[in-house]
Order: structure tokens, then C-alpha cells, then sequence
């Protein structure tokens, strides 16, 4: 799998290769797979091979297929070098895929024709094969030559059952005898599946780990505020819940803090929207890097944050809140027109403390109400709700 990765890198990833390049990419796994199969045929008639050979394989049917093997190969070689040619010139033209795919889907029936179109070989090229396909290439070719090759393996089977085809020609001893199976054909059938099932667990590893990949992705966007990139309100709202459920059986304090930024209005009016979006941004990064390991904060509306605070009392909040508070009057904030901005804000904290267990929204109208008192004792400041 580290090599997959490797190659990911290195040629980037074959779902967002072009048309002509996946169908390149097939091409050259059926010149390897003929490569193989040839390598095999030359093995047997070579002299090379056990003399008792002859009892399973039908040596002489193997070494007229020797030509067409050939055959076979010089095709796949030409088409993957045309695919060369049409990655260039037509990247996106679907023909090469309806090619390769014909080509892969027709050539293998013939193989398994050979060794039985009843093989685990063929059973497993049948199954994955269209998985893959349909998940790496154009569905219109992988539909139309799967058809095709169905057709072609239907065709060869019912030919077989009246005897105008020899079924499983290369086999000459059957498979099964005496109730026991030839090792000598399993091995055989097992190499000529290996590499189906090798690029199939290559390709459905890739995809599904690109899927958990998206999925991740995905989540964290669906819970991120794209302007500040802190929790957005329902995430922030859920982690609330979550924290005073905590509080409310555990019974340590929880303190929240809704922070407002004191006039924002006017930097949008007078120094444009971008600015504002810039203020915020400052203004959520101050806020972030001044809580601790274990409190959250997300965007709870337009220019409103909420700090939740796990397992601190009213008197450790409210100095955090002075803290920030100071942090964010300290910000010097330089707009791209050159110029520096100030600002302040106010917070409202309220704490379930002492056996209190007051549910997120009565928490959220109490810190609210000490906002609303900070902003009336003239902002920049910290209220704390004594309800
Ligand atoms: P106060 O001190 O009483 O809180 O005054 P304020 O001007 O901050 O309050 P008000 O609620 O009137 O204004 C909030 C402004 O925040 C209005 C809205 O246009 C602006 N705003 C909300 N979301 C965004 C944003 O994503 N980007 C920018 N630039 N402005 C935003
Ligand atoms: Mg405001
Ligand atoms: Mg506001």
C-alpha cells in the first residue's frame, strides 16, 4: 500500500485521470496479463516443465495457442501505444475507453474459455471486474462490454453444453478425480486469478480510503465557520450540549461566555465589508489563542462568539474573559488600504455552579442578558449574570 502511495503521488490519482489515460491504464494491465498468460503457455511446451504436466494440460492445444497469444499481445501493445497517442490529442474522447473495455472484457472471456468459463478465475474476473469499472471508468463503456462479454461467456457456455466447443480445452485431465482436487490445477487457476484480485484490492483500498478521506473533509466543513475556521454555531451549540449533560451528572462547574464585538457596524461602514471579514478573523484568532486546551469556542452569529468553559467557576471565568477582553483591545489590525484598526468587545459570563444545572438555552438567555448589560455600562467589559 506504500507503494500505491508512492505512485498516487508520484502520477496523481487514476479517479481524476483523464478518459484516455484510464483506458491507457487498462490497456497496459491487459498487456501484462497476455504477457503472463504467453509466459505460462511458454513454460509448458518448453521442456522446462514437469513431464506429469502432460496428464493435466493438453500440451499440444497449448502450443498452438502460442500464435494467437502472440497475437494478443501485439494488439494490446499497439492499443496501449495508440492510447499514448490519444492521451495527447484527445484526453477526453471516450472511444479509447469503449475500446479498451470491449478489448478487456472480449479477451478474457476467450481465457476463460480455455480454462473453463466454470473457474474461480473467471468468477472472479466476472464479479470485479465490473466493480472496478465501474468505479474507475466511463459507466456507458463498462456497461455496454460487460453485455458484450456476458453475452460472449453465455454463448461459449451453451456451446460447450452441446459439444460444438470442447469445454476447458488447455484442461485434459479434469480438475476433480477420485474426489480430490489437482493441486497442479489450483495452483494454476490461483495464478491466473492473483493478479485480478491483486488490482482489485489495489483499487477498491484506494477508493474507499478516498472516501473516508472526502467523508473527514466533509464533516470538518460541516462544522467549521468558513470566514473565522473556528466551530460554527451548530457545532458549538451541540458541543454545549454535550458539555452541560457532562456538568449536570458530574456536577463540575461549567461556565459559558458570549462575546460581541463593540461597534462593528461602523468598521463596516467606514472602512468596507473585507475589513470587517479581516476584524473578525483577528478578533476569532485573539479569542482562540487566549482559551485554554480544554474550552471551545465557535462563531455563534455574525460578529458573536461563544466560550465555553468545562469545569471552571464563575471567578476563573471572569478572569479569562478580562484576559481576552485585553487581548482583543491590544489588536492592531492593519486593513489593506494601510490602515491600523482598533477595537473592543464586551462579554457576558454565567456559570452552573454550585449544584446548578440550568439547560443551554436558559445558560445562553443569562449570559445573554449580561451582554446586554456590558454593552448598556458602556462595552469593553466583562458582565457577569448574578441570576
Ligand atoms: P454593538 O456594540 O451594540 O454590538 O454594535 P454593533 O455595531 O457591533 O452591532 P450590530 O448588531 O448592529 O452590528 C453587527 C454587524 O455585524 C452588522 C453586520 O453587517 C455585521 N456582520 C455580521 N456578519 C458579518 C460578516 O461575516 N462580515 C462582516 N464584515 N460583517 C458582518
Ligand atoms: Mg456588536
Ligand atoms: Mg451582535
Amino acid at each position: 500500500m506504500q507503494l500505491t502511495r508512492k505512485l498516487v503521488e508520484e502520477f496523481g490519482n487514476p479517479l481524476d485521470w483523464n478518459s484516455a489515460t484510464k483506458a491507457t491504464l487498462l490497456l497496459g494491465v491487459c498487456f501484462l496479463m497476455h504477457s503472463q498468460y504467453l509466459l505460462w503457455a511458454y513454460y509448458q511446451v518448453s521442456g522446462f516443465a514437469p513431464p506429469e504436466n502432460a496428464t493435466y494440460v493438453d500440451i499440444p492445444y497449448i502450443a498452438g495457442q502460442i500464435d494467437k497469444f502472440n497475437l494478443l499481445i501485439f494488439l494490446s501493445l499497439s492499443l496501449f501505444l495508440a492510447g499514448f497517442y490519444m492521451r495527447k490529442h484527445y484526453p477526453d474522447h471516450p472511444l479509447l475507453e469503449h475500446v479498451a473495455a470491449q478489448y478487456y472484457g472480449l479477451t478474457l472471456s476467450y481465457c476463460s474459455y480455455l480454462i473453463g468459463n466454470l473457474s474461480i478465475a473467471t468468477g472472479v474476473v466476472i464479479a470485479g471486474a465490473p466493480v472496478v469499472g465501474f468505479i474507475l471508468f466511463n459507466r456507458r463503456a463498462v456497461f455496454i462490454a460487460l453485455a458484450t462479454s456476458l453475452v460472449a461467456q453465455i454463448g461459449i457456455s451453451y456451446a460447450c453444453t452441446i459439444g460444438y466447443f470442447q469445454y476447458a480445452p488447455i484442461v485434459k485431465s479434469l480438475q476433480f478425480y477420485d474426489g480430490t482436487i489437482s493441486q497442479y490445477w489450483l495452483i494454476n487457476l490461483y495464478l491466473f486469478t492473483a493478479p485480478h484480485l491483486l488490482l482489485l484490492t489495489i483499487v477498491a483500498y484506494h477508493v474507499l480510503s478516498r472516501w473516508r478521506q472526502r467523508e473527514n473533509e466533509i464533516r470538518v466543513l460541516s462544522l467549521t465557520d468558513p470566514l473565522t475556521q473556528l466551530s460554527n454555531r451548530r457545532s458549538i451549540m451541540s458541543i454545549l450540549d454535550q458539555e452541560v449533560a457532562r456538568s449536570c451528572r458530574h456536577d463540575p462547574p461549567l461556565a459559558i461566555l458570549l462575546v460581541d464585538l463593540d461597534h462593528f457596524k461602523n468598521i463596516n461602514d467606514t472602512h468596507g465589508h473585507p475589513a470587517g471579514d479581516l476584524v473578525l478573523r483577528a478578533a476569532a484568532q485573539s479569542l482562540a489563542n487566549s482559551i485554554r486546551q480544554n474550552d471551545h469556542i465557535g462563531r455563534y452569529g455574525g460578529e458573536e462568539f461563544l466560550i465555553i468553559l468545562p469545569e471552571t467557576t464563575t471567578y476563573s471565568a471572569r478572569q479569562l474573559a478580562e484576559r481576552c477582553r485585553a487581548q482583543i483591545e491590544a489588536l492592531r489590525i492593519e486593513t489593506s488600504s494601510g490602515k491600523t484598526l482598533q477595537i473592543t468587545a464586551s462579554f457576558g459570563l454565567f456559570c452552573n455552579e454550585n449544584n446548578r444545572c440550568d439547560t443551554p438555552e436558559s445558560m445562553l438567555h443569562l449570559a445573554d442578558e449580561a451582554l446586554y448589560e456590558a454593552k448598556n455600562n458602556g462595552r469593553n467589559r466583562v458582565a457577569v449574570s448574578e441570576k
